[in-house]
């Protein structure tokens, strides 16, 4: 689960990532509307954690951006206390819920929890791949009609190969998928995924291109 978080203030910022990487989500951490914007319209999360004041593009512009180029994703605002004003434009501006400062971490975690329970039921229609079924919403994977199951960082591998088969990945893209931008990866965390998953499925499942990723053949 990789969460896009937007906060230019320093201790709120590792407060936040700290707390939420024992419950599995990978935290991209960005300190300014600019740079989330265009992490944004080039990178997938499945959240972002917007706080409002920011430098070099305040927060309800980068959410103005976003939809307006149509990108879905759910937004949890953070803004400053009593500033009711601010809650209200970022409600209108298409923010999904928000939060004031302070908060209790427990509540933050709550909020996203609902938030992505929410963005989930959004239909996801699950894929169909060789006999290889995986169902995003519910986070299963059959193969041949046999549950398998397969650790976090497997599954969203399979997740990301899987959508659109035969469109080469890059080690870089995957990466980040499964990683985020900070997180230490041991330089062959990759290749270990993909020999399990060719083990659990099949070995032709994933192809290697030499120097450039992996592929699912069409
Ligand atoms: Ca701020």
């Amino acid at each position: 689960m990789r969460i896009l978080l937007v906060e230019d203030d320093q201790a709120l910022g590792e407060g936040i990532r700290t707390a939420l990487k024992p419950e599995g989500y990978t935290v991209d951490w960005l300190q300014d509307g600019a740079s989330a914007l265009h992490a944004l319209s080039h990178e997938s999360f499945e959240l972002v954690i917007l706080d409002l004041g920011l430098p070099r593009m305040d927060g309800l512009q980068v959410l103005k951006h976003l939809r307006a180029a149509a990108n879905p994703v759910p937004v949890l605002v953070l803004t400053a206390r009593d500033a009711t004003s601010d809650r209200i434009a970022g409600l209108d501006a298409g923010a999904d819920d928000y939060l004031i400062k302070p908060f209790d971490v427990a509540e933050l975690k709550a909020r996203l929890r609902a938030l992505l329970r929410r963005s989930f039921q959004r239909p996801q229609p699950a894929l169909e791949y060789r006999g290889i079924r995986l169902d995003p919403a519910s986070q299963r994977v059959e193969y041949q009609g046999q549950a398998i199951n397969l650790p976090r960082k497997e599954f969203l591998l399979l997740h990301e190969m899987l959508i659109q088969p035969g469109r080469v990945l890059t080690r870089d893209k995957l990466q980040q998928a499964l990683y985020g931008w900070d997180e230490e990866v041991e330089s062959n965390a990759l290749e270990v995924h993909v020999h399990h998953l060719r083990k659990k499925f099949f070995p032709e499942l994933i192809r290697t291109v030499r120097g450039v990723g992996y592929l699912v053949d069409k």
